[in-house]
This record gives C-alpha cells, sequence and structure tokens, in this order.
C-alpha cells in the first residue's frame, strides 16, 4: 500500500534538489520514455486493446501520437522558448521614472499530480500529454492511474521509471498512484502544487473544488467535458450533404463516441436529418464502450435526453445490447431556443443530436445558447458572410473548426486544447506547446548580481536560448549561432 505523504515528500525533494531543472536534462528524460515505450508498443497496444475494448488500429496511432508528443514538449523544453526568459537592463530614461535592473524567468512549480483518463490510456494517461508537460517544465510528478485501465497504467509506469534511470534521472521523477481516497489525498497534500486532470465534469469539479478548499489553493488543470456544437450552413448543405454528413457519422463514432471532442449537436437546415439517417444505416459496428460504469451512464443520459418534450431518436436508441448502436436523436431550433440547458447534456458514447433549424438566422440565435466548449465547427462556403458566428463561437470555445470535423487533436506549436468552462476550469490547454506553461511559476530578479541569477536570464546567455532583452526578441538559434 503506497502511502501519499512518502511519494509527495520524495518527489518535493527531487524538486528542491533542482536535479531535473537542465533542460538538456529533461530533453533526454522525454526522449528515453518516448523510445522505451516505442520498443514496448505490441505487449502496450494488447494490454490497452483487453483492458478498454478500444480497437487496436485506434490505440496504435494514439501510441505513435503519445510518442510523438514526448518527443515534441522534449525539444520545447531544450528550445527554452517556453522559459519566456526577460531582461529589462537598468534604464534611467525609462517613461514612468528611473528602472532598476529587472529579469524574469519561469521556473518549475513543483510537484505536479496527474489524473489520467478512460478513453485515452496513453495520449492522455500515465505517459501521456500532461506527464510529457509537467516532466517538459521540470517537474517531478506523481500520477493518479485512472481504474479503467490498471494493468496497462503499472506496466507503463514501469516503463517510464525504467527510462528515466537509464538516463541518470533522479528516481521519485515519477510515481503512479492508485485508488479513489489517494487521489483525494494527494490532491490535498501540501507538497502538491499543481493538479493536472482530464475526466468528467463531475469528478473534475469535485476535485477542483478540494484544490481551491487548501489551506493553500494551487492550481486545477482540469480538462473536463464538451458537446462540441456544429453548425452547417444552408449554402454548404446544399452544395456538399453528402460529405457532410459522412465526415460527420464518422466523427461521432470515432472510439464509438468516448472521445472529449465527439460533435454532440449538429445544426443543419430543416429535412437534413433524413439524409444524415439514411446515411447512418450503413456501417456500425458496436463494441463494447470503456467499462460497465460508462455503458450505464451512457444509456442514462441517452434516455434522459430522448425523453425529453421536442426530441426524437432518428436512428438507433436504448438497447439490452453489451455494444450500444449508434444513436442519433433529432430536435428543432425552437425546442433548443427554449431550453438552452440542453446544449449542455453530453452523452459519452455513441450518441449525437441533430437540430434542424428552419431559417439561417436561427445558427445566430442557437450560437450564443452554448457553453464553455472545447470546439465549435462551422460548414459553410467560403463566399458566406459566417464572421459574426465565427465572432460569437470564439468567446465560447477553445478551438474553432473550419468545414472539418472536432476530434482528432494534432499536438503542435499552436494547438489549443481548452476552453471557458465547463470545457476546462482554467482556459488553458492541455495540448500542444503550450501545455507546459501550465506548471511554471514566473519569478522576477530586481538588481541581483548576475552569479546569483538562474543561467536562462544572465547577459551571457549560456544555454543559447531566446531571451526578450529590453523589449526586443534576441534568439541565437534564429541568428545561427547556437
Ligand atoms: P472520471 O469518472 O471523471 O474519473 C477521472 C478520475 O477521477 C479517475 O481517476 C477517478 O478515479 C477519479 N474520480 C472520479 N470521481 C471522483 C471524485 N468524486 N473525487 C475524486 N476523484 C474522483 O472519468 P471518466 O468517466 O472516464 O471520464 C469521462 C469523461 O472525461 C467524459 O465526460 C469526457 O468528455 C471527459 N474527457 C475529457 C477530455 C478533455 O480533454 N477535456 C478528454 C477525455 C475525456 P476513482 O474512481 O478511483 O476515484
Amino acid at each position: 500500500m503506497i502511502d501519499i505523504d512518502d511519494v509527495a515528500q520524495a518527489a518535493d525533494r527531487v524538486h528542491r534538489a533542482g536535479t531535473w531543472r537542465s533542460v538538456a536534462a529533461r530533453k533526454r528524460g522525454l526522449d528515453a520514455v518516448a523510445a522505451t515505450l516505442e520498443s514496448h508498443r505490441r505487449e502496450l497496444v494488447d494490454l490497452a486493446a483487453d483492458e478498454t475494448h478500444l480497437a487496436p488500429a485506434r490505440l496504435e496511432g494514439e501510441l505513435t501520437r503519445t510518442i510523438f508528443q514526448l518527443g515534441f514538449l522534449g525539444d520545447e523544453a531544450i528550445g527554452g522558448t517556453h522559459l519566456g526568459a526577460t531582461i529589462d537592463h537598468s534604464d534611467a530614461s525609462w517613461g514612468m521614472g528611473p528602472r532598476p535592473d529587472l529579469r524574469s524567468v519561469a521556473q518549475p512549480i513543483g510537484v505536479v499530480a496527474v489524473f489520467g483518463a478512460s478513453n485515452f490510456p496513453f495520449a492522455f494517461s500515465v505517459a501521456g500529454g500532461d506527464t510529457a508537460a509537467a516532466l517538459a517544465a521540470g517537474c517531478p510528478v506523481v500520477h493518479k492511474a485512472h481504474p479503467a485501465h490498471p494493468r496497462l497504467a503499472r506496466r507503463t509506469a514501469d516503463i517510464v521509471v525504467e527510462a528515466l534511470r537509464s538516463i541518470g534521472a533522479p528516481e521519485a521523477l515519477f510515481a503512479l498512484v492508485e485508488g479513489h481516497d489517494e487521489g483525494v489525498q494527494l490532491v490535498q497534500h501540501p507538497l502538491v502544487k499543481a493538479v493536472a486532470f482530464t475526466g468528467s465534469t463531475s469528478a473534475g469539479r469535485a476535485l477542483f473544488d478540494l484544490a481551491s478548499a487548501r489551506r493553500e489553493p494551487i492550481p486545477f488543470f482540469g480538462e473536463l467535458g464538451s458537446t462540441n456544437p456544429a453548425f452547417v450552413t444552408p449554402a454548404a448543405w446544399e452544395r456538399r450533404a453528402g460529405a457532410i454528413a459522412d465526415g460527420y457519422l464518422a466523427s461521432v463514432r470515432l472510439g464509438r463516441g468516448q472521445f472529449c471532442t465527439k460533435p454532440g449537436f449538429l445544426a443543419v437546415p430543416a429535412g437534413a436529418s433524413a439524409t444524415i439517417a439514411a446515411a447512418a444505416k450503413a456501417g456500425d459496428e458496436p463494441a463494447l464502450l470503456l467499462t460497465p460504469g460508462l455503458r450505464d451512464g451512457y444509456e442514462t443520459s441517452l434516455s434522459d435526453f430522448a425523453g425529453l418534450a421536442g426530441v426524437e431518436i432518428l436512428e438507433g436508441g436504448a438497447s439490452a445490447d453489451a455494444a450500444p448502436p449508434l444513436t442519433l436523436l433529432s430536435t428543432t431550433a425552437e425546442t433548443v431556443i427554449a431550453q438552452p440547458d440542453l446544449l449542455e447534456r453530453e452523452m459519452f458514447g455513441p450518441a449525437s443530436v441533430i437540430v434542424e433549424y428552419d431559417d439561417a438566422t436561427q445558427l445566430e440565435q442557437l450560437a450564443p445558447l452554448i457553453g464553455g466548449q472545447l470546439t465549435a465547427t462551422v460548414h459553410a462556403e467560403s463566399d458566406e458572410d459566417v464572421a459574426g458566428l465565427l465572432g460569437v463561437l470564439a468567446e465560447r470555445s477553445g478551438r474553432i473548426v473550419w468545414n472539418d470535423w472536432p476530434t482528432g487533436v494534432s499536438v503542435s506549436f499552436a494547438q489549443n486544447h481548452g476552453g471557458p468552462y465547463p470545457a476546462t476550469t482554467t482556459n488553458t490547454t492541455s495540448v500542444g506547446a503550450a501545455a507546459i506553461d501550465r506548471f511554471q511559476r514566473r519569478v522576477a530578479y530586481q538588481g541581483v548580481p548576475s552569479n546569483l541569477l538562474p543561467p536562462e536570464i544572465r547577459d551571457e546567455n549560456p544555454q543559447r536560448i531566446p531571451q526578450r532583452v529590453d523589449g526586443s526578441l534576441v534568439d541565437p538559434l534564429a541568428e545561427g549561432d547556437r
């Protein structure tokens, strides 16, 4: 039985010793984890398929993404942009009065607790994006395993520890813990300085409240639920009905609908749902959901939604089979406008709601009704004026998708996987280069002698990282002399 206090103390000692501060060490460690995962690919995919019921091909792709993500964040760590190293030399003529020598740089926040997700057993789990981003920021990680894949979690953790040991990283840099009470203790432990969480809105909110109620509240980076509405203009539907129906159905079906980015609502012109229902008749391959608990939750949310006034089942519906079929519900824009809370009901599984509108102006009435979202999608023609619609959606979601579908979250420099609550608790991103920023804390140094400054903000810039010097960006890499 793991003692959370022991784990947190050991991780905090690593943080205080500063042995993981070097960006070069972080890069070596992340690369080692990536390579060791790759060398155990077959074993890991088999274990994941056994525990999650997800298709091996999907799991292969997810592991590839996870390995790429580790390397990508390792490159980010060594590149140093995330440190935001900034130097303001003293300036007697500064506009508001003489300025002292001021320098600031982001530093690792301390021990990070990471809660893995059930639906991404690699990319958002033990060696997933939050763990990679925290390690890239220079922080020790204590990972709370998701109970949906315990054997995979333990095996992945062994691999992470083995890889980090191989490059001489401190032993307690990474640890795995299991159990509900252990998760709660972790969030409340005084030596834990930030939490990253991916999961349901209810669990995320409960843990967020615990993190906020601590004597020393800490940042809780929760990536929660989302219904990811998609809006189709009459012109787009008229010109591309078949492709839109197929793309929507493929996106809803991906991972049996157990994606936080599944399009849960599709607004289309009146009459379009018949075309989509016809297209849905082909190609459905029911499969077990991640856990019996999630299956029960899905059935409850589906039957609650289907029982609402003004809602009909177009395709599929409640089923006694262990593997539920694709289910399409239909309703009207009037119904949603009268009960906008419908748009917040996530059905975590293979179901989605088609909302028919009579008049294109109803799209602009629907858009302001959506709550905080990870994504919002627009299908329109390039000669249509939808700037107003995009503006409303950008206020409410973290990613705007144009003539494409929200499932599939590329790991890149510009990516943003977040959004206003309840999509996240903090408006930050858990995917992409900026994911690292969550686990840093900026410190400014005023008048401190050079030999006592962190190397990143010394004038001689020994690590050759980008610095902002007196307002101008200086990047030795761009100048080719790194
Ligand atoms: P979940 O029930 O939310 O559980 C997540 C973690 O929290 C688990 O480790 C769980 O372990 C713990 N937990 C649950 N309830 C708790 C409580 N009251 N107090 C403390 N800890 C608690 O996970 P899930 O049902 O698999 O999540 C599915 C949801 O995740 C979907 O709604 C989906 O949209 C969302 N999701 C979001 C993203 C995103 O990026 N935003 C990505 C993937 C999934 P214990 O049971 O051991 O406590």
